[in-house]
């Protein structure tokens, strides 16, 4: 099979074309991400968002057929993401696709969002279900049981900010630049991490769910204290909330791979990391070695197809119709989905 993708529900304007189920090749990944319309605001305007996607969705896509080498004749079927998100950017994705999938007389594939990030890993890696994904982005912050195509449970969440959004509330907080976990990264580096301590939210319970407002909100009572904080206040903070995040999640990977030999004994477990926050160094090494402590596999996919793209899209594509024919033209745009409801993916799309 060979899948146009295309993925609009933040702020990136996406389009790939993917082979695959048996010989998986990423022919083209065509990404334009829109920070620069963002970064004044300090954050996504989903107004904003929606046109910017509407004025570059038909060149994305072009780009991505022409890159690809295909024209509508080498194309077996669209994928758009038809949820979460932002709905004026989803709405634009999906409507482009079923508009595309008409005129070419193609069969179109509604697919969710969250399902593109977990699947991913089948695409770049050898991969068999079930796994564990933790997908940290500036969007969501959860814990799931991959246990087969449409068959996903959420194990845990933040039960206040996304991990990503703390991180540029952290940011915006300290006068540093949108997007911040980059930019509070770069400051941790060059920070005391001994100087300040911070919570731990939630660790004292059980279970995987997560909080990181309290240590936000904990990082600005320790600022206010010190004001005019200097650079290396900053950067102490930076390092001092950095490890804070890598602990919680750390700790959370530990319980979670638990569950998971509780849940399936005798299967090697393995950690599938995505989304942006995945970029960052001191996370991933703690995920990792955290995974390598409980003897587990640790896949983290290259960035480029951790954080919003297309090719992910295509690819759960591809894996619904692997499992027979699939038309979501009757399906609308969910600005929530959530991927462990009766209709996600494959149980029951577009009914
Ligand atoms: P979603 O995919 O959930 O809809 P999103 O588009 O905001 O949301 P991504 O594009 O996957 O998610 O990730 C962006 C987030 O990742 C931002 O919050 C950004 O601050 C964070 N991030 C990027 N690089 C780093 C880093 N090095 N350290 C920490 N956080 C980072
Ligand atoms: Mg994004
Ligand atoms: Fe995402």
């Amino acid at each position: 099979l060979t899948v146009l993708g295309i993925e609009t529900s933040c702020d990136e304007t996406a389009a790939a074309v993917v082979c695959g189920p048996a010989h998986k090749k990423i022919l083209s990944n065509t990404i334009r991400s829109q920070i620069d319309e963002h970064t004044e605001f300090g954050g996504v305007v989903p107004e904003i968002a929606a046109r910017a996607h509407i004025e570059i969705l038909d060149r994305i896509v072009a780009e991505a057929m022409n890159e690809a080498g295909c024209g509508w004749d080498d194309i077996d079927a669209i994928a758009a993401t038809a949820g979460p998100g932002l709905i004026g950017g989803v709405i634009v994705g999906f409507m482009t696709a079923k508009a595309i999938a008409m005129a070419a007389g193609k069969p179109i594939v509604g697919v969710n969002h969250l399902e593109g990030h977990a699947l991913t890993a089948r695409l770049t890696d050898d991969l068999e279900f079930p796994f564990l994904l933790l997908l940290v982005s500036g969007g969501h912050s959860q814990f799931l049981l991959v246990r087969g195509v449409g068959d996903y449970e959420r194990l845990g969440t933040t039960i206040d900010d996304a991990i990503g959004e703390a991180f540029d509330k952290t940011a915006k907080l300290l006068g540093l630049p949108y997007p911040g976990g980059p930019h509070v990264e770069k400051m941790a580096a060059k920070g005391d991490v001994s100087r300040f301590r911070l919570p731990r939210p939630l660790l004292d319970r059980p279970g995987l769910d997560m909080s990181f407002a309290g240590l936000k909100t904990a990082l600005r009572t320790q600022a206010k204290k010190l004001e005019p904080v200097d650079e290396q206040t900053i950067a102490d903070l930076c390092a001092a909330f950095q490890r804070s995040v890598s602990d919680v999640l750390a700790a959370r990977t530990r319980s979670a791979l638990d569950l998971f030999r509780t849940r399936h004994p005798g299967v090697k477990p393995a950690i599938v990391v995505a989304g942006g926050v995945a970029a960052n160094q001191e996370i991933r090494n703690s995920l990792l070695a955290a995974a390598e402590e409980a003897d587990a596999r640790f896949i983290a996919p290259p960035m480029r197809l951790c954080t919003d793209n297309a090719a992910m899209i295509a690819w759960a594509g591809i894996e619904r119709l692997r499992l027979g024919p699939v038309d979501d033209m009757s399906l609308s745009p969910r600005p929530r989905w959530p991927l462990d409801s009766a209709n996600a993916g494959v149980l029951g799309a577009g009914k």
